[in-house]
């Protein structure tokens, strides 16, 4: 990694970390809601905007999830971790956060599955230093699935778990 451009690279999914795989944000501002108080109380006031979000009901009072995966990845020549938001992600689920976080409430097998399904996925990956000098993790900016059987976790765990779809 040289300077601070982006990066293309070739690289296989060693592995997804299924543990922390979304966060809730005010979909007013988008600024991080807390997510800890998410089964003690049912709405939290967005300290930023004050837009009141309704965590049992997220739908329908303004706060959203966004995905941030840690996966590891191997290149040609290592393995490591890297920082995934949203808009990458989604390229691998099919889905938004929101409903990944519907579905797993459901099944909740399925953030260990959807790792399981992604690993060995063949990518190709844009990284690019963090810009806040406290992430530790370099961050894909983009993803592109190489391989052309490739479909993206949701539509496969739809299957597993024969929900069908509309
Ligand atoms: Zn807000």
């Amino acid at each position: 990694m040289e300077g601070d451009k982006p990066t293309t690279l070739m690289c296989t999914v060693v592995a997804i970390d299924h543990t922390n795989f979304s966060y809730r944000v005010c979909s007013v501002c988008e600024k991080t809601l807390p997510d800890n108080n998410i089964n003690s109380s049912s709405s939290s006031l967005c300290k930023y905007c004050c837009h009141f979000n309704n965590a049992f009901n997220p739908g329908s009072s303004g706060s959203k999830r966004l995905f941030r995966l840690l996966v590891s990845i191997a290149s040609d020549t290592k393995v490591f971790v890297v920082i995934m938001f949203d808009r990458a992600a989604r390229v691998l689920f099919g889905c938004s956060a929101d409903e990944f976080f519907d579905f797993a409430k459901s099944h909740p097998s399925a953030a260990v599955t959807a790792g399981k399904i992604l690993e060995g996925e063949i990518l190709r990956v844009t990284l690019s230093k963090p810009k806040n000098g406290n992430a530790q993790h370099l961050r894909v900016v983009s993803v592109v699935p190489l391989w052309s059987g490739f479909r993206p976790a949701i539509e496969t765990l739809r299957e597993l778990y024969g929900v069908r779809v509309g």
